[in-house]
């Protein structure tokens, strides 16, 4: 008897779209919609995990790619998996490593943005990622030397490393790429599904006595609709747990999108949006059937001295906050912002403290998972509209 299950709690109107819920993982439950940040390497970046569950975070991502590049999958499942290595004890996800294996293609240190228009190849920087029908080849970033990735290679990394929820391995392409090749990778996607989903079960039933693992089916198609709906449909009639959403998004079409999937898709499996964690795209995830996302931004742009408020974002190294003492978000309960102020995280980036970085990523961390959390209960309690709209009448008052 798996002990994975996603169980609806409460929705607003169709249950496919605006929801609440529980899934239930061998280390714990997430309720959800809610925020799963990002430790790329089994590490939140500039955070302890104690720091992260008295942020009261549910559940932490981890990439695969980064993983079996460094210290190695085997490395991980020796120390207990991803959980135990980690000492997090909580619930886990990991992505399959297609996202980093493939953006290699495009350069690397270039981020493949999800949500915007940049430009996907990277200047000065040279093609690292090949493509067959059977898997990738690509150079590590670290050393050069070259890899294959197999979907059968993808999962043989995650079961080792031991997450709650794991995703099939898929090829992401590029809004730069032809309507013909996003018909002909979807095609391969779908071939690589099947082939995960076997060989994931397969990896389950050799080795029974480990806690299982959800696998959820990952969904691309860009943004056309068509290849949008033909994924959903496709891989919602497979035994995967639940399903990720990913690859290239217009992000004016970021709404369209998820909800042409979560049209076709199972209603009782959960819905990960891969890669997202802006506010409007949150709320309008949310909006379209989205139970759990994920993002490095809130760290990512933290060390770039990114604060977020409910008044919107500012940047602290700016010379403007030299002293100013105030919190960083003025009536902001999180522990950074309850004993530091602005003038004081200001000079630690001005003098390249580390403890910048730290403060920073946890006031962001805590922001948007309490932006999530205030989005649960809204629906809970049945308030959602007005709680969207009193968010964007503060956060996007100027843009708005
Ligand atoms: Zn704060």
């Amino acid at each position: 008897m798996p002990s994975f299950s996603y169980t609806i709690t409460a929705a607003t109107g169709d249950p496919r779209f605006l929801r609440a819920g529980i899934i239930r993982t061998p280390h714990g439950d997430i309720e959800t919609p809610t925020f799963v940040p990002v430790g790329t390497k089994a590490a939140m970046k500039a955070l302890t995990v104690d720091m992260m569950r008295d942020l009261r975070a549910q559940a932490i991502l981890a990439n695969a790619y980064h993983l079996y590049i460094q210290p190695g999958h085997k490395l991980v499942e020796k120390a207990g998996g991803l959980s135990e290595f980690m000492a997090w004890h909580g619930p886990t996800f990991t992505d399959s490593g297609g996202f980093q294996v493939l953006s290699l293609g495009s350069g690397y240190k270039k981020v493949v943005s999800m949500v915007s228009d940049e430009a996907v190849i990277a200047e000065k920087s040279t093609r690292r990622a090949f493509v067959d029908d059977d898997g990738v080849n690509f150079k590590s970033h670290r050393d050069g030397t070259m890899h294959r990735f197999t979907p059968e290679v993808s999962m043989e990394i995650q079961h080792a490393l031991g997450a709650d929820i794991c995703f099939a391995f898929d090829e992401l392409t590029s809004l730069a790429d032809t309507p013909d090749y996003h018909y002909e990778a979807l095609e391969r996607t779908h071939r690589w599904a099947v082939r995960s989903l076997r060989h994931f079960r397969k990896l389950q039933s050799q080795n029974p006595a480990k806690p299982y693992q959800a696998l959820f089916g990952v969904m691309q198609g860009a943004n056309i609709e068509s290849l949008r709906r033909k994924t959903a449909k496709y891989l919602g009639g497979m035994e995967f747990d639940g399903f990720g959403i990913g690859g290239a998004i217009e992000k004016r079409l970021l709404g369209d999108i998820v909800r042409w999937t979560t049209e076709e898709l199972p209603i009782d499996k959960p819905k990960h949006l891969l890669g997202i964690s802006a506010p409007n795209d949150i709320f309008e995830g949310v909006e379209a059937g989205i139970d759990t996302f994920d993002c490095v931004a809130p760290t990512r742009e933290a060390r770039n001295g990114a604060i977020y408020t409910g008044d919107g974002r500012y940047n602290l190294k700016n010379i403007c906050y030299r002293e100013d003492f105030t919190p960083l978000e003025q009536g902001c309960q999180c522990l950074v912002c309850q004993t530091y102020t602005k003038a004081y995280v200001h000079h630690l980036f001005r003098s390249k403290e580390i403890l910048a970085a730290t403060l920073t990523s946890y006031h962001n961390e805590y922001f948007t998972l309490r932006l999530v959390d205030g989005i649960r209960e809204a629906i809970k309690a049945n308030t959602f509209e007005a709680y969207k709209k009193d968010f964007y009448k503060r956060f996007y008052r100027s843009s708005a």
